[in-house]
């Protein structure tokens, strides 16, 4: 079987469900010893750990809530223990997954709501790739991949507008790191999902119609469909693609 991953560890953060699970599972697939990093669900990481087991993959689990800088810290020290130790002092891919989204009206935004969307949407994504950068740099390759959104680039519906001003940070962030990491061997990209169904955007919710109507191919995304555009970011072979942002979205933004 072809591996391009072997011998590379992986972080995903919010892999215990979702577009994580799938990018975890997809990344184990391909030979990356990968971490599930989760916050608040324990079953459902070690579920996806098991089913990648079960594949012949190798993954751990690691409980770490990343929109806290404590959380951050916990997440990088269990990496390094993790797998027996053998990549302490390393993080070759960093997917930057984890990400909370609460719909309404700007006028009606909840106390805390700023904090909850710029602390794990666009800090953690920061304070990470920051991390990470420090390690990639020192064996000169790397992987920063960043999960924003297609309203990181467009906005095609009301009651979204502290969720679309953290991906839009995460789109220029993406970008603009891309230019200072490029010549040290680390590429920074990003996907930018359109609607995939997940517990966060179920394609029965009440916003579904209007969203599917925004795409040309007439549907939600699947998550395997988000993790095959990580996989081929993350694959040696993509080292020219930098500073990119996939949309991978059913043609809403064309
Ligand atoms: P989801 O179903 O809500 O899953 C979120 C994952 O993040 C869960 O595994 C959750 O695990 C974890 N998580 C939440 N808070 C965390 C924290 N503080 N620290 C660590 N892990 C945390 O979301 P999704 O739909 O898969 O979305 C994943 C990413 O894609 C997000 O960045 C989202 O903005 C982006 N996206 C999604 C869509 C879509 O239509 N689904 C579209 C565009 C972009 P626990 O519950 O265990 O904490």
């Amino acid at each position: 079987m072809n591996q391009p991953l072997t011998n590379k560890l992986a972080l995903v953060t919010g892999s215990s469900r979702g577009i994580g699970a799938a990018i975890a599972a997809r990344l184990a697939a391909d030979g990356a010893s990968v971490i599930v990093n989760y916050a608040a669900s324990p079953q459902r990481a070690a579920a996806v750990v098991d089913a990648i087991r079960k594949d012949g993959g190798a993954a751990e689990a690691v409980q770490a809530d990343v929109s806290t800088a404590e959380g951050r810290k916990a997440l990088i020290a269990a990496s390094d223990q993790a797998f027996g130790g053998k990549f302490d002092g390393r993080l070759d891919i960093l997917v930057n997954n984890a990400g909370t989204v609460e719909f309404g009206p700007f006028l009606e935004a909840k106390e805390g709501a700023y904090e909850r969307h710029f602390d794990l949407n666009v800090r953690a994504v920061m304070e990470l790739s920051h991390e990470a950068a420090k390690r990639m740099s020192k064996v000169g390759w790397g992987r920063i991949i960043n999960i924003g959104s297609a309203f990181g680039e467009g906005v095609p519906l009301p009651g979204v507008a502290i969720y679309v001003g953290s991906k839009f940070a995460v789109n220029g962030f993406t970008r603009a790191l891309s230019r200072e990491l490029g010549a040290l061997g680390i590429t920074v990209n990003g996907v930018q999902p359109g609607p995939v169904n997940t517990e966060m955007s179920p394609e029965d919710g009440p916003h579904a119609p209007l969203m599917i109507s925004r795409t040309s191919v007439g549907r939600f995304g699947r998550v395997h469909e988000i993790a095959h555009a990580v996989a081929f970011l993350a694959h040696p072979h993509a080292a020219f693609v930098n500073g990119e942002n996939i949309n991978v979205d059913g043609g809403w933004l064309a």
